[in-house]
């Protein structure tokens, strides 16, 4: 393995390349080979595996996944990244490395160009600023995935497996449940980073799965995302407001209340008390 993940060699491609660490972008660069090789074996990735990587930075991870798996599509949206990482991976003949935003990407259609058929692992220490819209366009948006394994803020790692009642359940939580199975794997401390993050973070896996394998059956998938969104987006409101206001939703107070009478809720309650099984149960009386 390279001198990638070695903090002394970090500090110097930084120096040596006049590179300033953007904040803006998230960067924390992973600088400890154990958790590097630890996320590439919980991903489990083979060798004609297809690995898409969001956010290589300097590329330590991206070399780890280019050593395991078959072919790494990785996208930086950093366009001073790209130099450092073409001379610092140069020796591999199986990256794909694209210079764009990963949620401006058509991954499905890059997915399957890249990878004839065959579905993607992503693989990514996220930056965290965007990491709730990443997770969940890989869920709702794309077809294409086989699973996601994920460097992210514990806080948010912990928020993904949350349940009704708790602070932390959201729309996240929901879309991670109804798309697939999650396990947090290992928490990661803030001092296998440069420079440092202000916060603490975790390794999820999300195995994605097939259709048929979801917890819960709907004909209205998108509407029912759409109504989740509305009740956490105001989510100290009852449901009954809070999915009236919405504005993109045309459902009027009367047909809400008489759609929760009818799944046997109350009509005072707010949107954070339900279970999934009771978001596609309300969707279902409420678009029939
Ligand atoms: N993978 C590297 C590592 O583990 O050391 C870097 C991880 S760093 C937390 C996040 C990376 O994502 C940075 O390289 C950053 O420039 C990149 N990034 C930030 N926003 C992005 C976006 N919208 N699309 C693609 N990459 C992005």
């Amino acid at each position: 393995m390279s001198e990638l993940s070695n903090p002394k060699n970090v500090q110097k491609i930084i120096k040596d390349h006049q590179f300033s660490v953007r904040k803006k972008y998230g960067q924390n660069f992973l600088v400890d080979a154990n958790i590097l090789g630890a996320i590439v074996e919980a991903a489990d990735i083979q060798k004609d595996d297809l690995v898409l990587e969001i956010g290589p930075g300097l590329g330590a991870l991206t070399e780890h996944l280019l050593q395991a798996g078959g072919k790494v599509i990785a996208v930086e949206v950093d366009p001073m990244l790209i130099p450092i990482l073409q001379e610092n991976l140069k020796g591999y003949d199986n990256l794909v490395l694209i210079n764009d935003d990963i949620l401006k990407v058509d991954l499905d259609a890059l997915i399957e160009k890249e990878g004839g058929g065959r579905k993607a692992k992503v693989v990514a220490n996220l930056p965290y600023y965007i990491t709730t819209p990443v997770v969940m366009e890989l869920l709702e948006k794309q077809t294409r995935i086989e699973s996601i394994t994920v460097m992210v803020q514990k806080e948010v790692a912990q928020r993904m497996q949350e349940g009704p009642g708790s602070k932390s359940y959201g729309a996240l939580s929901l879309a991670v449940k109804y798309y697939a199975k999650a396990e947090m794997l290992m928490t990661v401390s803030k001092h296998c980073f440069i420079p440092q993050p202000d916060v603490e973070s975790a390794v999820i896996r999300l195995d994605v799965y097939d259709e048929s394998e979801r917890p819960v059956k709907t004909d209205y998938e998108e509407e029912m995302f759409r109504l989740i969104r509305a009740a956490f987006n105001q989510r100290r409101k009852t449901l009954i407001n809070a999915l009236s206001n919405a504005q993109n939703l045309s459902y009027t107070k009367e047909r809400i209340q008489n759609a929760l009478t009818e799944i046997g809720k109350d009509i005072s309650i707010r949107g954070e008390a339900l279970t999934l099984e009771e978001f596609a149960q309300l969707t279902a009386v409420l678009e029939k």
